[in-house]
């Protein structure tokens, strides 16, 4: 507050009529202004006490998420004007359980867009109100920024399929060189027609039948991994995903002596995942520790709540690789097989990516190997957990 204010109301005894108008007529004037500064900003601003009185809200905050449209929101309860109950008990919790640096985003659909706004909620010391604590609730559209986002993720896609354009004119010249070779060799035999048999033939024609198979997969593996993935993300229970991919794999392992292990918390939240390209990703991760495992070993697919992520690990007894090989083996193409493509690892990659995920490799030669899938717990289901574990504190206090 102003010295001088404070000095007024220390002898305010000693004022007249005229002084006491005067200084309120500049208190006026100043708290004019700064609602000028507050209804200028682009962010939706709401200042309430620790019972969601709404003391103060900018125009703005109609603009960026539901509201019922009045003149002034003071003195009325925050649940009665603010028209989203994600929002509000997000709010809600960030002044009753004093998580106050946490970010929430929520999206809305605006005529044909969607908007999101990320919502922050910090206390302020209010020296007027004695006892009782002030908040602000501050709504910026993140919209833009979001987009942003995904625009670098594009660009970084478009990046790597330079790499695997590389790749590909790579791979296919040794197929191409290998026909190029028979289809000589075999016109060469015509010329001296009398020595071609039906045995030579033959083979010249199955060595260009397996190179065009070849490259005909190459081919097929590039378009898969480079094409833009159509993804649907559903919200979901990913253990059943998982257990049906088990159940899918389960015949196969055992044939090759592979022993199947399922570790599934069960009190994990629902995700937002594309089913079909998560279980392509686990039978590729489930394929090579197959081929790890010749002579047999244990498979574990664990599913874990770590934070904010739910961690798959899909861990084999197999041969492992050495760190040379860790750092190459989400490059397209690379492959330590003789038949390998070297794309299964990359499209786990774009996959998981395509998710708002990670992936990461631990692994030690001779001993075995552990993928870990990270997938983002959506916003909605923190707030479910979080009331799940507020009412679990209720019961034991
Ligand atoms: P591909 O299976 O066609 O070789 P991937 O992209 O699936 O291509 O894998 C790349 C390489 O990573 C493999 O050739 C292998 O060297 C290594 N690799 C992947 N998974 C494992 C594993 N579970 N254990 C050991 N090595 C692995
Ligand atoms: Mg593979």
């Amino acid at each position: 507050m102003k010295k001088f204010v404070q000095r007024a109301i220390s002898k305010i005894d000693q004022l007249d009529r005229n002084q006491i108008v005067d200084i309120l007529g500049g208190l006026a004037g100043d708290v004019q202004m700064l609602e000028n500064v507050l209804e200028s900003i682009r962010d939706g601003v709401i200042l309430t006490d620790e019972k969601l009185t709404v003391q103060y809200a900018n125009t703005n905050c109609r603009k960026l998420v539901p509201m019922t449209i009045l003149h002034t929101y003071e003195g009325l309860a925050l649940s009665k004007v603010l028209l989203d109950e994600h929002i509000l008990h997000y709010i809600d919790l960030c002044v009753h359980n004093q998580q106050l640096d946490e970010d929430n985003e929520f999206s809305f659909q605006k005529g044909e867009s969607v908007q999101t706004v990320a919502v922050t909620v910090f206390a302020y010391k209010n020296k007027a109100r004695e006892g009782g604590s002030s908040y602000v609730v501050m709504i910026s559209d993140v919209t833009e920024h979001n987009a942003n986002e995904a625009r670098l993720r594009r660009s970084e896609n478009l990046a790597s399929m330079t790499t695997m354009a590389a790749g590909v004119a790579h791979e296919i010249k040794n197929p191409l060189a290998a026909m190029g070779i028979h289809v000589q060799l075999l016109r060469k035999a015509f010329a001296r027609k009398e020595s071609l048999t039906i045995e030579d033939a033959e083979r010249y024609l199955s060595v260009l039948e397996e190179e065009i198979s070849r490259l005909n997969s190459i081919v097929v593996d590039f378009l898969f991994a480079v094409r833009p993935m159509d993804t649907r993300l559903r919200l979901g229970p990913l253990v059943r995903t998982l257990e049906e991919v088990c159940s899918f794999v389960e015949p196969e392992l055992n044939e090759h002596r592979v022993q199947l292990r399922r570790d599934f918390s069960t009190a994990l939240p629902r995700l937002e995942y594309d089913e079909h390209l998560v279980k392509q990703a686990l039978l590729n991760l489930i394929k090579n520790a197959m081929n790890a495992m010749e002579g047999g070993g244990k498979l574990t697919i664990q599913a874990r709540l770590d934070g904010n992520q739910v961690q798959v690990k899909v861990s084999d007894t197999g041969i492992g690789m050495d760190e040379q090989v860790q750092q190459k083996i989400f490059e397209p193409y690379f492959t330590t097989k003789a038949t390998g493509t070297g794309l299964g690892l990359t499209v786990v990659y774009k996959i998981m990516k395509e998710h708002r995920g990670d992936i990461t490799v631990q692994s030690k030669a001779g001993e075995g190997t552990t993928f870990t899938l990270y997938f983002p717990v959506p916003k909605s289901e923190r707030l479910a957990l979080d009331r799940q574990s507020m009412t679990e504190a209720q019961y034991e206090a």
